[in-house]
């Protein structure tokens, strides 16, 4: 059976696997990434560190990365990354080919999370897909009529830096009241400093759940901040569907997980905005691959090209 390896290389840390043709993942490693860690070279050196321990011996038909940023999957090339700002029109698929053999592929992350899902979790058999990864900030990916839509730059897909509030809070990406801003661990931080929950940590990575389980409580503050966070994901799924009529969306990443707290608003929301015929085809579900969707769609990147 042939062999891939997928690569996910997030802000902190690099994840690895060795994926079969059936999905499976069969061998996993993670690399941390110190902060002395994050030059070209040594980030170059810890991917290809990652590639030979999950390979070992096994033969491999290809290697997928998935990085988050502007990604130029067709020529190879990291035009821009927030976790590695020196990686500007960085040649990372030719870099890499002095130390690996196979081809070699290179997309944003939360095409390769959703991809993974749209291949082998919650969005088999969904060719027309709207894919949210709710972690910490939001990203996403447009499928249509089975075919990942990647946009002129390779930046379709980016959902989560739509405007939901136009007087809203400064988002990391320049503009104001994105919808990353309500409804990720940045945008909880964001409501948390605003209105602060007992017994949570606003910096803490851990914050959503944290939140749930205040919810779970019957916190009052907790549940208005899952009420907006899924106001403005229900506010932006209504525009993409008045745009796409899809039928199907998926939510993976960590905050996904607290998403029953929030469907309510977020159904209020979007039967609000949306055309009757637009919302009632729609099935939204939650990704069932946790964190090896992206792991499976970067090994499978090849499954994903036009
Ligand atoms: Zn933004």
């Amino acid at each position: 059976m042939k062999h891939f390896v997928g690569i996910d290389v997030g802000g902190t840390r690099i994840k690895a696997g060795l994926v079969n043709a059936h999905f499976q993942v069969l061998n996993e490693e993670v690399i941390w990434l110190e902060d002395a860690d994050k030059s070209e070279h040594a980030v170059l050196a810890r991917i290809v560190e990652a590639v030979d321990a999950v390979s070992n011996t096994q033969a491999v038909e290809s290697v997928g990365v998935g990085i988050a940023g502007c990604i130029d999957a067709r020529r190879g090339i990291v035009v821009t990354s927030p976790n590695f700002p020196a990686w500007n029109n960085f040649d990372v698929v030719g870099r890499l080919k002095k130390h690996v053999s196979v081809p070699i592929l290179v997309d944003n992350d939360a095409h390769c999370v959703i991809g993974g899902e749209y291949l082998a979790g919650a969005a088999v058999d969904c060719p027309d897909l709207l894919g949210f990864t709710l972690g910490t900030g939001v990203g996403g990916a447009i499928f249509l009529d089975g075919r990942l839509w990647r946009g002129i730059r390779g930046m379709a897909g980016e959902f989560g830096h739509i405007t939901v509030e136009p007087g809203g809070p400064l988002c990391g990406c320049g503009s104001y009241g994105c919808l990353e801003m309500y409804c990720s661990r940045v945008g909880f931080e964001y409501l948390c400093s605003r209105d602060p929950v007992e017994g949570t940590d606003k910096q803490s990575p851990h914050l959503p759940q944290q939140l749930a389980h205040a919810a779970q409580s019957g916190n009052v503050t907790a549940l208005a901040h899952f009420n907006t966070a899924g106001t403005m994901l229900g506010r932006t799924i209504a525009g993409l569907l008045n745009s796409l009529n899809v039928n199907n969306i998926v939510l993976a990443g960590g905050v996904s997980h607290t998403f029953n707290w929030m469907k309510d608003a977020m159904w209020t929301e979007l039967r609000k905005r949306c055309y009757p015929v637009v919302a009632d085809a729609v099935t939204v579900r939650l990704g069932t691959l946790g964190d090896k969707a992206g792991i499976i769609g970067a090994a499978m990147q090849w499954r994903l090209q036009d």
